[in-house]
């Protein structure tokens, strides 16, 4: 059955791009609205489903995770270890992306004044670093039951790490509670495989429904840069992540692929690292072996905080917009936006470009102009697929390095 699913979820995202072409160029009015509605349908359905087994499984896993964790006397290790590797990955990412930029120069001879028909009716709200840093700490701390309402993830990690750190302090007077919880973690876990069964489904209709919303003007200027950006992001997903795993747990790329294709394909898919976590999650136990207390530490915490493809689009973007505005940026400033890419990739909540919004602080840090995101917006939801499938394989790659680093010792 997990192999089946497996190709099929291939299979799924492979006809889902042929019904999309198909819809988009050649289908009559009432056929490719028929598809449409029908794709809409099955998307919906997919991302409500997998939405609606979010909290349960974030909460469960990451307070059985510690819960469970403490009992190594590992958990500062694993905590260290797991922020080192989220740390290395995400600066391995900038660093590509800053230097491709500088290698391939897109945006060489183009002007921010081409782009004044998107600018136009452009308005954003200045996202500072103290803005930003005071809206993250209050999202932090949040009523449980209003954060799991509202789907915020954060506040929810919060609830579950203290509830974790709780019943691991008195793990005698709270066995009875930690022995149901790992019960629940089972049965939620048990609703996820139900739902990865319908994912080849789900996973169609949704690339199905972002070959038809494309509209192709925009890319035709943007195409240098497009392509830098997603040939760099695959680079990282191909190249550097798959030889940080090997140098540190001999694992190959084959055997990552195989065992991660389902989480990266609904991540790609759904363009939420969040959404995708129960599938990550199940990814990583059943298919590569990673004991469920460090998965579930390590993957929600993760899937909010661990994001490489983010990470190198912010910084690569930022330097794309200095380009078009004729700014040479100093070395000094590049730091800047080293560090701005990565707290803003680490801030960016795991959903459909969150990294736009975080992106703003960025260009602010170092005097760009806000309003150049108007051009990169229309052509985010295509690029947001490559990066969340790379952000979500940088979160199953550290969860198979901090595994073999605790299992060694
Ligand atoms: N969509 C990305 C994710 O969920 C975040 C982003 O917009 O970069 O990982």
């Amino acid at each position: 059955m997990k192999h089946t699913t497996n190709y099929h979820i291939l299979i799924g995202a492979f006809l889902g791009l042929l019904i999309g072409i198909y819809t988009k160029s050649f289908a009559t009015e009432i056929v490719s609205s028929a598809i449409i509605y029908t794709a809409d349908l099955l998307a919906d359905i997919f991302v409500s489903a997998l939405k609606m087994i979010l909290v349960p499984v974030i909460f469960f896993s990451i307070s059985v995770g510690i819960a469970n964790l403490s009992e190594h006397k590992q958990s500062l290790r694993i905590w260290l270890l797991t922020f080192l590797f989220f740390f290395i990955s995400m600066a391995l990412a900038i660093i590509l992306g800053m230097m491709s930029m500088r290698f391939f120069e897109p945006g060489h001879g183009m002007t921010l004044t081409m782009f004044a028909e998107q600018t136009k009716d452009f308005h954003t709200s200045s996202l500072t670093l103290p803005i930003f840093f005071k809206q993250f700490l209050s999202s932090i701390f949040v009523s449980p039951l209003k954060a799991m309402s509202e789907n915020n993830i954060l506040g929810v990690i919060t609830f579950s790490i203290l509830t974790g750190f709780a019943i691991a302090g008195s793990s005698k007077e709270f066995l009875r509670v930690k022995i149901i919880f790992n019960d629940l973690l089972g049965i939620i876990m048990k609703i996820v495989a139900w739902i990865i069964r319908f994912s080849p489904a789900g996973i169609a209709a949704l690339i199905i429904k972002l070959v038809t919303q494309q509209s192709p003007d925009l890319f035709v200027t943007l195409s240098k840069f497009m392509t830098v950006i997603i040939g760099m992001t695959l680079f990282h997903g191909i190249v550097i992540l798959p030889l940080l795993l090997y140098f540190f747990t001999k694992i190959d790329v084959i055997t990552l692929w195989r065992g991660a294709r389902e989480a990266i394909m609904t991540a790609f898919a759904t363009s939420s690292s969040s959404a995708t976590i129960p599938v990550t999650l199940r990814s990583v136990e059943k298919n590569l072996n990673v004991k469920s207390d460090i998965a579930g530490f390590v993957i929600p915490i993760g899937a909010t905080m661990n994001m490489d493809g983010t990470a190198l689009y912010e910084a690569s973007a930022a330097l794309f917009i200095a380009n078009l505005s004729g700014i040479d940026l100093q070395i000094g400033q590049q730091l800047i936006i080293f560090c701005m890419a990565m707290v803003s990739a680490i801030g960016a909540p795991g959903i459909p470009s969150a990294g736009m919004v975080t992106m703003a602080m960025v260009l602010q840090s170092v005097g760009l102009p806000i309003e150049a995101l108007a051009i990169l917006l229309p052509i985010d939801r295509l690029l947001d697929t490559f990066r969340t499938a790379v952000n979500v394989e940088g979160d199953i790659v550290v969860s198979l390095i901090v595994q073999k680093f605790v299992h060694k010792s």
